[in-house]
Order: structure tokens, then C-alpha cells, then sequence
């Protein structure tokens, strides 16, 4: 039997879910209506708008661009600050409203999630309609609209989630995938990012339907492995679970190693290097909802001679600004002054969520530079990895050889 798959995503969740917070604490305005954004400090580097109204769109406003730049395409620009605690809050209610329609429910991030309907048909007759009833429920009852995507597999779901927004229920089962996917340019597809975008329309290949019909073997040569998968999905085909996390298998180390575009013992440029690297490598942790105990750096010098360091944490971390701050330290330990080639971050010794306990004495900072990382990460998910690069990367230029695993 053919699975049916639900995907529920918030409309632009964060500036949504502030709208219907102000409004319930008396405010007068409904910030959806105005021109107005969710941004971070101007002062600090997270100065640049996290979501915006449909009215600051209007203006030109782009998400993951500076304040500054916002503020000046709008002068009576609206800006709230981003408050993750909240976000965290309608998350939770959301999901516990929709997991009373199927025990198989999968959390995909803070605003969106699976549910496989497959063996609910006994309960529901039709679960197209069912899906207009979720989103009515969540429309009166919580404030804020949901697009709801339907599909045989998450693929389809997903994609099918993102055609036309706001507050709409649209399906994409198999024998729609050439009518309603396939006309679709190339970068809507689900995974494909900024860089293979450009390198698919490089290869004369515009939609999805170009990609769907695409010789593998040509493919291959520029995509190597992930080649048999994007065709896969350019046809609608997914097999993938709707799972709850528990049992996927997680990454034992997670290790970025990068080669600089010149032999250095600049020590600045260094620095900065080590910051996107603790980024890249907290993320992936992040992601895994995982802590490392350990944190280890690798050096590679302009002789090719390698070395390296490692530490081990009194409190086991995820945060980017704390595995910086050890990799620096461990750096400049290590470091021979000789000139660096290559410097890479290897976290280790995960341990689970569950067993990380925030600590007395955890300083509000701290909590708020948690907040930060996973707003971030959620960005970095919508729009790919170089939407956002703390203000003191941007002038860096450097090799990317990544080699997370
Ligand atoms: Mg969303």
C-alpha cells in the first residue's frame, strides 16, 4: 500500500509567533501587517534580519541581510528582537497538537515536521480534508497559519508544502510529480543548494524535469555519489522513514579541516578561520543534538608536517562560541610559529542531550548565545551555509576542503 505523508511547516514562523505573542500581551498592532522584522543586535555581529512581514518584503528586505541595509530600503522599519524561549514555546504546542493524528511523527526543525498518515485510514476518510481541519485548528485556535504539503513519501510532502503560501493545503502524489514538480526550476528542489544550483544550470540543466531526465553517468561526474540520489528526488521517488530521531545512526566524531589560500602565521586570519570552523563543526553537532567532551585541534604545516592537540571539557558543549574559544586556546598551545598550511576543529566523545544539565551558575549570556547558534542554524538550513558568516569572517578568503564526517 502506497504511504501518505504530511509535511506542516509555520508560515514565517518567527515573526509570526512574535505577532501573535504582542497581540496577546495587548499590543495594538499586528506586526504581520506592517513593515516590520525579527533581528538580532546591530551592535553585535548578529546584527541582520532573521525573518520579516510581507510588507517589509515589499520594501525589498532580505532575510539574512544587514539591519543596516534594511533600515535604509525602510525608515519606519518595525524591528523586534529575536526570543527563542517563545519560538521554542509555540513549537512545542504545535507538535503536541498534531501528534494525537499519528504516533509516527518526525521533527524536522523548530516550525516544521512529518507525520505518516499511512495507517490512519481507518480513522480518517479522507485526509485531504483532514489536513484543511489541522489548519483551520491551528489558524483559530493558536494564531498563526500553517502550509500543509501532502505527499507518498517526505520528499513529496515537503516540496509540496512550499508551493503557494500562506495557509494553504496543496498534495503532490506520484502521478503529480510531472504536472506540478517537474516545471519547477532546478534550485526548488529539496537539497539542491546555491552552489549545485549553479553548477546544474552550468550543465544546461534549468528544472527539475532536465534534472529528472538527466544521463546519471554525466551527472556523476560532477556530482559524484549525490547524483543517484538528486535524480531520484527530481522524480519524486524518497524511500526515507518518518522517524523520530531515535534511531539515526549519528556522526562519532565531527571534524572540518581547512586548507588556507596562503602559507600564514597571521594570526588574525587565523583566528577567523577557526571561528567559521567551530560554526561549521557546532552545527553539525547541533544537529545530531549531541555534546562533545572532547575538542582537538589539527595543524598542518608548510612541510606537510601535521600535529595536534586535544582537550578534554569539564562541561561537555554544542556552542560555537565555546568551541572557539577551546580550539584557540589549544592553538596557541600547540602552534611551533611555524608557517600553517592547514588547520582543522575534531569534536569527539558525544554524549546525549538528555545528559547535559545546564548549570547553576550558567550566565544569562550564555543562555543567550545558545539561542543565537540555533536561530542561526535554522537560517543556515533555509537559505545554505554562506547566508550567514559572522561580520569578522567577511574578508577572509579561504580553500574550502571540508571533510566533515
Ligand atoms: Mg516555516
Amino acid at each position: 500500500m502506497s504511504r501518505v505523508i504530511f509535511h506542516i511547516d509555520v508560515n514565517n514562523a518567527f515573526l509570526s509567533w512574535t505577532a501573535v505573542d504582542l497581540l496577546n500581551k495587548g499590543y495594538r498592532m499586528d506586526i504581520r501587517k506592517i513593515p516590520s522584522i525579527i533581528g538580532g543586535d546591530e551592535s553585535k555581529r548578529h546584527g541582520i534580519v532573521l525573518a520579516k512581514s510581507p510588507v517589509a518584503k515589499k520594501y525589498g528586505i532580505k532575510t539574512a541581510e544587514t539591519i543596516y541595509m534594511a533600515k535604509k530600503k525602510c525608515q519606519n522599519l518595525k524591528i523586534f528582537p529575536p526570543n527563542y524561549s517563545l519560538y521554542k514555546e509555540k513549537s512545542n504546542q504545535l507538535f503536541s497538537y498534531l501528534k494525537q493524528f499519528s504516533p509516527n511523527m518526525e521533527i524536522f526543525s523548530i516550525d516544521e515536521c512529518f507525520l505518516d498518515m499511512s495507517n490512519t485510514t481507518y480513522l480518517y476518510k479522507d485526509l485531504k480534508q483532514l489536513a484543511y481541519t489541522m489548519k483551520e485548528y491551528i489558524k483559530t485556535h493558536f494564531g498563526f497559519t500553517v502550509n500543509i504539503g501532502i505527499g507518498n513519501n517526505k520528499l513529496c510532502a515537503k516540496m509540496a508544502s512550499d508551493f503557494e503560501k500562506p495557509d494553504k493545503v496543496h498534495t503532490l502524489f506520484q502521478e503529480e510529480v510531472a504536472s506540478k514538480m517537474w516545471p519547477l526550476p532546478v534550485e526548488d528542489l529539496f537539497m539542491i543548494g546555491k552552489s549545485s544550483a549553479k553548477k546544474l544550470h552550468e550543465l544546461g540543466i534549468k528544472t527539475i524535469s532536465d534534472l529528472a531526465h538527466v544521463d546519471l553517468s554525466k551527472l556523476q561526474k560532477h556530482f559524484k555519489n549525490n547524483a543517484i540520489v538528486m535524480i531520484r528526488h527530481a522524480n519524486g521517488i524518497d524511500d526515507s522513514e518518518v522517524t523520530d530521531g531515535k534511531y539515526q545512526t549519528k556522526n562519532k566524531n565531527i571534524s572540518v579541516s581547512k586548507t588556507l589560500s596562503t602559507d600564514t602565521v597571521d594570526i588574525e586570519f587565523i583566528k577567523k578561520v577557526l571561528l567559521q570552523e567551530a560554526e561549521e563543526v557546532g552545527r553539525s553537532l547541533r544537529k545530531q543534538n549531541e555534546y562533545a567532551k572532547t575538542i582537538a585541534i589539527t595543524i598542518r604545516n608548510k612541510d606537510f608536517f601535521d600535529y595536534s592537540h586535544q582537550t578534554k571539557l569539564k562541561n561537555q558543549t554544542n556552542e560555537t562560541k565555546v568551541i572557539y574559544e577551546v580550539a584557540l586556546d589549544l592553538f596557541l598551545k600547540t602552534w611551533k610559529r611555524d608557517y600553517i598550511r592547514n588547520i582543522g576543529i575534531r569534536l569527539s566523545d558525544f554524549v546525549e542531550d538528555s545528559h547535559y544539565q545546564i548549570s547553576l551558575f550558567e550566565s544569562e549570556e550564555k543562555i543567550q548565545s545558545k539561542s543565537v547558534d540555533q536561530t542561526i542554524d535554522k537560517i543556515k538550513d533555509k537559505y545554505g551555509f554562506d547566508s550567514i558568516i559572522p561580520a569578522s569572517l567577511l574578508t577572509s578568503s579561504v580553500d574550502k576542503s571540508k571533510n566533515t564526517r
